[in-house]
């Protein structure tokens, strides 16, 4: 079911449809825009408590709402929502993973991603621009092959290039011999891009509050309450909320959170810094990304480079951005493409990841009964909320775990079951 502009799911009155006419319409009578989602006072009860604003808990809830019927949720984050990664990404899209559950998972997400605009009313500027991964020596080119191979008999559309074609897409790559690392080729996947992060966690909030989910931010959790190995509810900085079902969408703070209920993940939090330069005219088409120089670049629709690189080399909760990581990151990419030597940065920052062994995700539920997780989503997880979002909404409905996510379950680092995707995931988010 599509969100429609309806009168919203809790009898709070019509949520105005975007549209031309409605534009007009506001101009003309000059009465301000409706609220995108509106502040609520906290209930002692919900069906469904969702912890964690960021993308994959406000998907999740709209899928809830949207799918199930599923509207008594209420979705808490400490600050503001997508104040985590969710609004500190490079908001980069693609499904050119390595092991065929990555590639499944990651593709389902990219089409629900492709039709996200008109089902949440809300433009979330995708732009399928392309997507290529550098190959600087042997091994990469021959993982590239690996991945290409996978990806297409998945359907999905990727596949290796060489140097005088990464050239005609790039024209400033260095694609010489005379440069450190020689560029041998590249995977490239078309329909891999980048998109509006804000607009995203917008759109998905906006829907999810239309249908009556509540959305309350400065909402701290601090405890969760478990009973007889089920989980009960939660403890807030705003009081105690009662839930039978309580998931876990917090990300870099989710072993923190899953500690609360007496879960052990096998989770470290690591910084990531990106940054991003002034804004000049348009000159690079493509996401650019080498495993090698431990960098990736892309152009924003306003003009900006936007860089990032692989996590910081330590675990840590801070979210300051270093200068070793700016000196490494302007090295390296002045490497790949020397002619923007001149352009200026204007600001760097980091968020957190919550980094897994195997450089997947952890998805479903866990022994103590009610409380699911949603985590894992280290420096990829952003390109994850949509299929992330639906596949646990179903698995909270039906109390079955759907097949895209059967693979990530958190027993499978017991059971030696590791779906590896560090060769597609480490630096390439
Ligand atoms: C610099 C950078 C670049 C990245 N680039 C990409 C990319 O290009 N493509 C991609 O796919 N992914 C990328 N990622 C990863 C991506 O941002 C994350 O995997 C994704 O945003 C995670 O979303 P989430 O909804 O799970 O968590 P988040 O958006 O992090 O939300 C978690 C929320 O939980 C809240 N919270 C924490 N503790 C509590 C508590 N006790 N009580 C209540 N609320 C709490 C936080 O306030 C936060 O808002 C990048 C990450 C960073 C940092």
């Amino acid at each position: 079911m599509n969100w429609k502009g309806r009168k919203s799911g809790n009898g709070h009155g019509k949520v105005a449809r975007y549209s031309a006419f409605q534009l007009v319409r506001q101009g003309v009578s000059g009465d301000d825009w409706p609220r995108a989602w509106r502040h609520h006072d906290l209930r002692g009860a919900y069906d469904v408590v969702i912890i964690g604003g960021g993308v994959h808990g406000l998907a999740t809830a709209y899928y809830l709402a949207s799918r199930h019927g599923i509207t008594n949720v209420a979705v808490v984050d400490k600050g503001y929502i997508g104040g985590g990664g969710s609004g500190r990404n490079t908001a980069i899209l693609r499904s050119n993973y390595l092991t065929p559950e990555g590639v499944a998972f990651y593709d389902r997400s990219l089409h629900l991603y492709q039709h996200l605009s008109s089902e949440l009313n809300f433009n979330v500027m995708f732009s399928q621009r392309g997507h290529m991964t550098l190959a600087h020596n042997d091994s990469s080119l021959r993982t590239m092959r690996w991945r290409a191979e996978v990806n297409k008999i998945q359907g999905v559309d990727s596949r290796v290039i060489g140097p005088e074609e990464i050239k005609r897409l790039v024209p400033p790559m260095d694609t010489s011999d005379r440069t450190r690392y020689p560029i041998l080729g590249a995977l490239y996947h078309p329909p891999g891009g980048i998109i509006r992060h804000d607009a995203v966690v917008w759109g998905y909030a906006r829907a999810a509050d239309a249908l009556g989910v509540q959305i309350h931010q400065e909402t701290e959790v601090t405890a969760i309450d478990v009973a007889g190995g089920r989980v009960q509810g939660v403890q807030t900085s705003r009081g105690p909320i009662a839930a039978p079902v309580v998931v876990n969408c917090t990300a870099g703070w989710a072993s923190l959170i899953a500690a609360m209920a007496g879960v052990d993940l096998p989770i470290i939090t690591h910084p990531l810094q990106a940054a991003v330069t002034e804004p000049v005219k348009f000159f690079l088409d493509t996401v650019v990304v080498s495993g090698t120089l431990h960098v990736y670049v892309s152009q924003t629709d306003r003009g900006e480079l936007v860089f990032g690189a692989s996590v910081d080399p330590f675990a840590s909760y801070s979210m300051r951005a270093s200068l070793e990581f700016l000196e490494e990151v302007a090295g390296h990419v002045l490497q790949l493409m020397p002619s923007i030597a001149t352009m200026r940065v204007l600001r760097q920052w980091a968020g957190l990841c919550d980094m897994t062994p195997d450089y997947s995700p952890i998805i479903g539920t866990t022994p103590v009964d009610g409380f699911i997780v949603d985590v894992g989503w280290g420096t990829y997880g952003f390109k994850a909320g949509p299929a992330a979002g639906e596949a646990v909404a179903e698995l909270v409905a039906t109390k079955r775990v759907p097949g895209l996510i059967a693979g990530f379950d958190l027993a499978r680092f017991g059971d030696g079951r590791l779906v590896g995707e560090k060769g597609a995931a480490a630096v390439g988010h």
